[in-house]
């Protein structure tokens, strides 16, 4: 399960700025899926769990 993590990382890594801001990796259903982002809040269409933006 932590390496799983670790590999989700490299790739937002590798992938840069542009797609660490447009596509959000499902935590629950893992890498290849990707949440709908909306204003205050991501979406997964696979389980329908939302995720609640953090303030930074
Ligand atoms: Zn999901």
């Amino acid at each position: 399960m932590k390496h799983k993590l670790v590999k989700q990382w490299e790739i937002l890594k590798v992938e840069g700025n542009a797609i660490k801001r447009l596509k959000k990796n499902c935590p629950r259903c893992g890498p290849g899926t990707y949440m709908a982002e909306h204003k205050d809040r991501y979406f997964c269409g696979t389980c329908h769990m939302t995720e609640w933006k953090k303030k930074e």
